[in-house]
């Protein structure tokens, strides 16, 4: 007797995509069977070396494809780990992968059509044989003695059925009814085209109808000579392994014999963003024992900062008997991970000194992870400094960047620290008020525009002996290093009471929003500027909250002023004349708001419009005393 089930509500809709699908590269389904199959073959061959009780231990691991013409069938039967009734259920009636789920979501948020032009890339697994059939059969025994064989049906529709089967040996059959129009997939001259294209490298044999040759290489391809892998195969292999579309930036092959052996080949993807069209749903590394698949997603063989990095590591050194539990325990594996860590930073460095646009082509995407790296593992500090890079303000656009090295070269006379600006971007960085003073003397300054470079300066406080330094930390005296190159404007420093009741006025009006104002003596072309006397990392605390999405409280800092501005001079001149002007207090208002735009600090940018346009008003001729302040001319803290 049959029972009948239904779908999961996600399965449903995407069968209705998949049956109706005129997506012209149906040919993917074969390659999502064999990943099934192969994948079913890896766990039962895994079984092997630690259960004993297992139904036909000998056969061999092998795929095949059968087809019949009378019929209008074709049959892809493996002998992996097989299903119980309750794995049928569980895995052909719920949704498993990261890749279907993702492909609804892009049905739902783009049009159909532009989406179903997508199935290839989204990796939908099984279902995408409704592409090319009416009717799907899957017999299955479970390689666990005493498990009888089952059948599992469907059309497609909302509903599939199970019923007892007889098959006699451990596996899987795929008896897949051929749409009249996809017939074109009973010659075996199209289904061996096609293994060739998509799943050639298939660490199983899969023999396509009588032929005793397998359909595809079979080879282990990190196991080759690299000289023997053309750029295309180290392409083709990663796009299997991962899916992506895009080719990765760049890859590591290593063949080491002394003190482990062991094979690997690593890639660096084109973006991080990679993951949600990726076949591969963690992160992590193919770990294989002397070939033989021991994790799917080994996290333990490259530090946290370097998870990015993709690819398949086969050791001749881990005990088979292994489990996936107790592998991360091994010594075997620590090793491993020392030396694969070497390698992946010891070819960025290289790569660092003798091609630069290609690092830095690396750098844009996974700079954030290093610089994560250089905090999270101090231990390998020396081997990632060398992979920093910055803007800084010799770059003349944001193409141009420099290593910590390079900056040390730039030094001026006299220079001992190294001075850098936090700030938004790259952009608003250079127009900072802060760097007023270090133009003035030819003092590089690294600006760093990475959300990630706060988190950076709690690792790197300190460069080959030189301490890194905010420009705008409060009291920097820059006078005896380089050389005065660009004389302030000739304006005349205001004379000391004037400026003493132009800091008094700022004081009443500012209140607490400031936790001083002074007279600058670093300002040369700016009006004001935010300074901050705090130390170390709690001087970064409001942008570390921020990026962390933590609640934060505005710094309170200092204001200083610069004596030399026309704008404080006219000021000053209004407060002598007119004291009583509410225009000043609009003034000082907005000079302190301009200051906290500038350091990316300010919370509400749009709520200044406001004052800003009382500010043009009275630029274009409205005399003071007829503007109207509005009750909230003064913005709160
Ligand atoms: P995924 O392979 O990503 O998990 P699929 O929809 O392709 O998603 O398959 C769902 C599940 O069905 C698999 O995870 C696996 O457990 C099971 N399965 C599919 N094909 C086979 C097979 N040939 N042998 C054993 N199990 C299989």
């Amino acid at each position: 007797m049959a029972e009948t089930f239904t779908f999961q509500a996600e399965i449903q809709q995407l069968l209705d995509i998949l049956v109706h699908s005129l997506y012209t590269e149906r040919e993917i389904f074969l390659r999502e069977l064999l990943s099934n199959a192969s994948d079913a073959l890896n766990r039962v061959q895994f079984e092997m070396l630690t259960n004993r009780d297992i139904v036909d231990a000998d056969a061999e691991l092998a795929i095949e494809i059968k087809a019949d013409e009378a019929a209008g069938t074709l049959t892809v039967s493996d002998t992996g780990i097989g299903m119980t009734h309750g794995e049928l259920v569980n895995n052909l009636g719920v949704i498993a992968r990261s890749g279907a789920k993702a492909f609804l979501q892009a049905v739902k948020e783009t049009n159909s059509a532009a989406a179903q032009n997508m199935i290839g890339q989204f990796g939908v697994g099984f279902y995408s044989v409704f592409m090319v059939a009416d009717r799907v059969r899957v017999v299955s025994r479970s390689y666990l003695p005493g498990e009888p064989a089952y059948a599992w049906e469907s059309d497609g529709s909302s509903t599939y059925t199970i019923e007892p089967a007889e098959r006699e040996t451990r596996g899987t059959d795929i008896i897949i009814h051929l749409k009249p129009d996809a017939r074109e997939f009973l010659s075996y001259w199209r289904l061996k085209e096609v293994i060739r294209r998509h799943s050639d490298y298939l660490a199983f044999p899969i023999y396509v109808g009588d032929d005793e040759e397998p359909a595809n290489k079979q080879t282990a391809i990190w196991r080759q000579d690299p000289k023997e892998i053309t750029p295309e195969q180290y392409n083709d292999f990663y796009k299997m392994l991962t899916l992506d579309l895009e080719p990765p930036l760049h890859r590591v092959h290593v063949r080491a014999d002394v003190p482990l052996q062991f094979y690997a080949l690593l890639y660096i993807p084109a973006s991080p963003e990679r993951s949600l069209l990726s076949l591969r749903k963690e992160p992590g590394l193919k770990l294989y024992a002397r070939k033989v698949l021991i994790q799917e997603y080994n996290t333990d063989l490259l530090p946290d900062y370097l998870q990015f990095v993709q690819g398949v590591v086969d050791s001749e050194d881990l005990p088979l008997s292994i489990s996936r539990e107790s592998v991360q325990a091994t010594r075997v594996m620590a090793n491993l991970k020392k030396t694969l860590t070497g390698r992946v930073l010891t070819e960025l460095k290289r790569l660092a000194q003798r091609s630069r646009d290609d690092y830095l082509k690396i750098y844009r995407q996974f700079g954030r992870f290093l610089k994560q790296g250089l905090v999270a593992s101090p231990e390998d500090r020396a081997e990632l400094e060398p992979l920093l890079f910055f803007h800084t303000t010799t770059s003349a656009t944001p193409d141009d960047w420099y290593s910590l090295d390079e900056y040390l070269q730039h030094m001026a006379a006299n220079q001992k620290d190294i001075y850098y600006i936090l700030a938004d971007d790259f952009h608003s960085a250079r127009r900072s008020p802060h760097l007023d003073p270090f133009r003035q003397r030819g003092i590089e300054v690294l600006l760093l525009t990475d959300p990630v470079d706060t988190i950076l300066l709690m690792g790197l406080t300190e460069y080959k002996g030189h301490t890194l330094r905010s420009v705008d930390e409060a009291g920097l005296d820059l006078s005896d290093i380089g050389q005065v190159i660009a004389e302030p404007a000739a304006q005349d420093r205001l004379p000391e009471d004037s400026l003493d009741s132009l800091i008094r006025r700022f004081r009443r009006v500012l209140g607490d929003r400031v936790r001083d104002v002074r007279p600058s003596s670093a300002l040369t072309a700016s009006p004001a500027r935010l300074v901050s006397d705090e130390a170390g990392a709690a001087r970064h605390r409001y942008r570390l909250s921020r990026l962390l999405d933590r609640e934060y409280e505005m710094p309170v800092k200092i204001l200083e002023l610069n004596p030399r501005h026309p704008l404080m001079h006219n000021l000053c001149r209004m407060i002598g004349e007119t004291p009583d002007s509410r225009l000043i207090d609009a003034v000082v208002e907005q000079v302190f708001e301009t200051a906290l735009l500038q350091d990316g600090l300010h919370p509400d940018p749009a709520s200044m419009a406001e004052r800003l346009t009382l500010l043009l008003q009275a630029a274009t001729g409205t005399p003071a005393a007829e503007l109207d302040y509005g009750p909230n001319a003064s913005v709160s803290s």
